[in-house]
């Protein structure tokens, strides 16, 4: 996200007359605003969808589809529900306001406007939608290593594992565990650990390139890496990466028994899901394969396809230690 001295809001305008979107364009010609301007409702929504502006300004009357179609339209639609939408309408009886508001809009702006007025409304609300992005980040991000946090891998795993049922594409997911990183902190002391992680996150990050997949910490030293339509054979080579991106980086772990430095073990599993199924069985699978690269002498990738998952569920038999 931009942070504060290089934020510049992008606002949406829709309106099918061009003269309105004319004085719009004028006013905001000189204001750090990128402001994108539509006839067209249809065209606005594409818009919406591809541009995600930070605050869309619509009109009620227009043919094809009237604005508040439009606004029903983007609050259904989870790509554009979030964006706040004002309503700037020539329609000014309360019921219509009324309508409009409960459509999710908000602010209502009776045209004619005064445009003070109606820049400093925006002014607000793009403050607030800016605010709320940046907090919303924050609920994402892992506080020490920066990469994401195992709330918003649960979000985003769940999503695609129930994507990936509506197609036939192969979901991936790879668990990482540090090893002997107890060892680690008792030997070098917990600043020296906590930077260990940031630095193995850090490199993992470097090596996880499409913007659909996910590095998410997961707890302690573990890390999980979600690679939406990736097949085991890619998911396999992506692994032997990072595990050799982590023994590249040479940091020293002198009480480490499987190596000189600091390494990791990775599990990895695929599975094409299908409707009845449920996320948890690739999880474990993926856990099960880090289990086994730890038996296996550590520093190393374990994988077997899953297809199709058993569900297994958590029970004292299938919880494990490692170390
Ligand atoms: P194995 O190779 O079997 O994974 O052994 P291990 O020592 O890595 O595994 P174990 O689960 O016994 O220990 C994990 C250690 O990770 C224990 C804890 O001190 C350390 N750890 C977990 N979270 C953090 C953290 O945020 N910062 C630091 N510095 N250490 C952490
Ligand atoms: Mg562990
Ligand atoms: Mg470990």
């Amino acid at each position: 996200m931009n942070n504060v001295d290089t934020y510049t809001p992008t606002i949406l305008a829709i309106d099918d007359m061009p003269v309105n979107l004319d004085i719009l364009v004028e006013h905001y010609q000189y204001e750090k605003v990128n402001l994108t301007v539509s006839l067209c409702p249809l065209d606005g929504l594409k818009l919406a969808e591809s541009l995600k502006p930070d605050l869309i300004l619509l009109d009620i009357m227009m043919p094809v589809m009237d604005g508040y179609e439009v606004c029903w339209r983007l609050k259904s639609n989870p790509k554009t529900r979030d964006i706040p939408v004002i309503f700037v309408t020539a329609m000014c009886e309360s019921t219509d306001e009324q309508k409009g508001l409960d459509l999710g809009a908000v602010d209502y702006i009776s045209k004619p406007f005064v445009m003070p007025i109606l820049k400093a409304r925006v002014r607000n609300h793009l403050e607030l939608k800016h605010k709320t992005d940046k907090l919303l980040e924050l609920a994402s991000i892992d506080g020490l290593t920066g990469v994401a946090n195992r709330g918003y891998f649960n979000q985003l795993f769940a999503r695609e594992f129930k994507r990936h049922c509506r197609s036939t594409q192969p979901l991936s997911m790879i668990m990482i565990d540090v090893d002997y990183f107890k060892l680690y902190n008792d030997h070098y002391g917990h600043v020296m650990g906590d930077e260990c992680l940031r630095k193995i996150a850090n490199a993992l990050q470097k090596k996880i390139k499409r913007p659909a997949d996910l590095l998410a910490r997961y707890g302690g030293e573990e890390f999980v890496v979600i690679l939406p339509q990736t097949s085991h054979k890619s998911a396999l080579r992506i692994a032997e990466i990072l595990c050799r991106s982590i023994d590249n980086l040479q940091l020293p772990h002198e009480k480490s028994t499987c190596a000189a430095n600091v390494t990791i073990s990775l599990g990895c599993a695929t599975a094409e899901p299908e409707q009845h199924q449920q996320c948890e069985g690739l999880l474990n699978a993926a856990d099960s394969n880090l289990y086994a690269a730890k038996l296996q002498g550590r520093n190393r990738v374990i994988g077997e396809a899953v297809q199709p998952i058993d569900v297994v569920k958590y029970t004292e038999s299938n919880i494990r230690m490692f170390g």
